[in-house]
């Protein structure tokens, strides 16, 4: 992974077009057969080289519902965000 999206989100589509590298695909193609947006991990670079923050989760109306998720197969990541902040999948947006 890299960002995750969890099920708190409303299919509204507005991470989608952000995305500088299309690594967001919709219910429809979630391919974990869950209702709601997916982020495919091995094509999410966080954003690096293109947005100070996560573009998805700056375009996203809810409170949370994209957050840090364990590196794996990302091709880039952010060094700043740390190992508790992803196993806690926490906010990308601090309120
Ligand atoms: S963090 Fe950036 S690269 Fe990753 S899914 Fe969100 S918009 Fe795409
Ligand atoms: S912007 Fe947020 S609520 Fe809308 S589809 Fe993307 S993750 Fe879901």
């Amino acid at each position: 992974m890299a960002v995750y999206i969890n099920d708190t989100c409303i299919n509204c589509g507005a991470c989608i077009d952000e995305c500088p590298t299309e690594a967001i695909v919709d219910e429809d193609d979630n391919p974990t057969d869950e209702e709601y947006h997916y982020v495919y991990g091995d094509k999410c670079v966080e954003c690096v080289g293109h947005h100070d923050v996560p573009a998805c989760a700056t375009a996203c109306p809810t409170e949370g519902c994209i957050v840090w998720d364990a590196i794996g197969d990302s091709p880039e990541h952010r060094e700043d965000i740390t190992a508790e902040m992803r196993a806690e999948k926490a906010n990308i947006i601090e309120e």
